[in-house]
């Protein structure tokens, strides 16, 4: 017997055992599942599973109110499918179908998202009631296993980490190498700073083949403000003199108008890398929807609320796919009269979301030079280089 079945096991006796589970309500629904089994021969009633029937048939877990359907042939691929078989069961069917709908709408597609998400975040994305939300995580949670990983072990796979390199080798050298894998990286500064140069120039980098220093894998796009340029891409791309189109076709974007379509379009990644390698997920930029969104103060527990959901979302993705997330900002002015400096969007959350912080900054006005500085990271020190954009990108100084 697989773990997973193990588990599905262990969940029924539990259930069982379950104080609170009234037994008329049991007996309510092994009732209807005879009903059922007599129509359609596919469901069992948890109290009659014996091995055999776990390993080759449909499964029903009871619940005091409700329950939940598993299908034994979708469970070795469980991490994979629809939301729909964590679902708690309800009366009318019509409700089951709309709450899968709004979960597959809302960008939540595997059982992994569900079961690393909060109720919270579910629930403002699906409007699926607060409890069945809960409900359904914690059923999830039987799919989802959480463990604990030795450093030793931690370390050993660090070595064989992934980086992404941004094209410009002062910066990867800032960045110890490149830009890490399973972290957020976040490009932050003025305007024409070279943020979204170097977004682009990154997207070209992993699609690059290994033979010409990239990675050869597919990026995700996440533009919010309508500055993407495949042109620029193009143009770029003739430095390494290669057919501009191989590198075009393996930068998926997408527009995100608002903060919903943003945190969405970051769900549906999950979706895409089942088809498509990503090593790459790029938010250009990250807060300009959730400034536009929250005006004034009044909103801004409110946004910064939402901003805390979206980087736990990134970092999620992050995690599942092994893939390196890089985000751009904005700055304000200090709300200090006598304080000339400038300081990013998105206060203490995004300081704390961000795993490495790069201030850009530019060097005397109407050169092409710019600094950028490394002002937090939790393994590198704190440095700074320069930088040109030129029409090849971004480039050392030399
Ligand atoms: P914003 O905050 O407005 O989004 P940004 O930091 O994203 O700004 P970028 O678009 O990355 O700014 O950089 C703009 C800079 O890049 C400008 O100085 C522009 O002149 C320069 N630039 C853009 N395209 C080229 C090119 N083809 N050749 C040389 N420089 C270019
Ligand atoms: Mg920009």
């Amino acid at each position: 017997m697989s773990d997973k079945t193990n588990m599905f096991k262990a969940y029924i006796d539990e259930e069982a055992e379950d104080k609170e589970v009234k037994k008329t309500d049991v007996d309510k629904i092994d009732n209807e599942t005879i009903e059922e089994d007599k129509e359609s021969n596919s469901f069992k009633s948890p109290d009659k599973i014996t091995d055999d029937q776990l390993s080759n048939h449909q499964n029903l877990f009871s619940r005091s109110s409700t329950r939940v359907e598993i299908v034994e042939d979708e469970v070795h691929d469980i991490s994979s499918s629809l939301p729909k078989y964590i679902l708690p069961w309800h009366d009318n069917i019509s409700y089951r179908e709309k709450y899968t709908q709004s979960l597959i709408d809302a960008g939540y597609t595997t059982v992994e998202l569900i079961a690393t998400a909060s109720s919270d975040e579910i629930f403002d994305a699906t409007n699926i009631p607060i409890e069945l939300v809960e409900e359904m995580i914690e059923l999830s949670h039987n799919w989802h296993e959480f463990t604990f990983d030795t450093a030793a072990s931690i370390l050993e796979k660090r070595k064989d980490m992934t980086r992404v390199s941004t094209g410009c080798a002062s910066v990867d050298h800032m960045l110890g190498g490149g830009i890490e894998t399973k972290s957020i990286t976040e490009f932050y500064g003025e305007f024409i700073t070279g943020k979204t140069q170097i977004c682009m120039q990154t997207a070209l980098m992993t699609a690059l083949p290994v033979e010409l220093g990239g990675l050869d894998s597919n990026v995700v796009y996440i533009d919010t403000e309508g500055s993407f340029r495949p042109e620029r891409i193009v143009q770029m791309a003739a430095k390494h003199k290669i057919d501009p189109e191989l590198i075009l076709k393996k930068i998926f974007v997408a527009r995100a108008h608002n903060s919903d379509i943003q945190m969405k379009l970051v769900n549906n990644v999950i979706n895409l890398a089942k088809h498509h390698e990503i090593k790459l997920l790029i938010i250009d930029s990250l807060t300009s929807n959730f400034r536009s969104e929250f005006i004034g103060k009044h909103s801004l527990v409110e946004r910064q609320q939402k901003l805390n959901r979206h980087l736990q979302q990134l970092m999620r993705v992050a995690d599942i796919l092994d893939l390196a997330v890089v985000i751009t900002n904005q700055v304000m002015s200090s709300m200090d009269e006598y304080d000339k400096t400038v300081i990013p969007v998105g206060g203490n959350i995004l300081a704390h979301g961000s795993t490495h912080r790069i201030h850009f900054t530019k060097q005397g006005s109407g050169t092409a030079v710019r600094n950028a500085k490394l002002v937090a990271s939790p393994s590198l020190p704190l440095s700074s280089t320069s930088f040109m954009i030129t029409k090849y990108g971004i480039e050392d100084i030399r």
